[in-house]
């Protein structure tokens, strides 16, 4: 087995760990949203990735669970019995 011949100093030691820093990541701009994004992920804020919705985003799902509910408060305004929302929405 290979075995160094000197005690390699602190000062020698710490000039090469000087190199080993950590580096930031590349961070881009959403292209729909210019949201700061990581390269090859869906945007988390808006759910785009290269042009595409390809997911739904928190918004996205309150607008959903608004109108969802907008719609069942008509049907109740309008006369509907209690207990048939829920069959409708489904
Ligand atoms: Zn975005």
């Amino acid at each position: 087995m290979a075995v160094p011949k000197r005690k390699v100093s602190r000062s020698r030691r710490d000039k090469r760990s000087a190199n080993k820093g950590l580096c930031p990541n590349p961070v881009g701009a959403c292209s729909n949203c210019a949201a700061p994004t990581l390269p090859h992920y869906v945007c988390q804020s808006c759910g785009y990735f290269r042009g595409e919705k390809v997911l739904r985003s928190k918004t996205d799902r309150m607008q959903e669970r608004q109108t969802v509910r907008q719609a069942a408060a008509e049907r109740k305004s309008n006369g509907a019995p209690a207990g048939q929302e829920n069959a409708a929405a489904e």
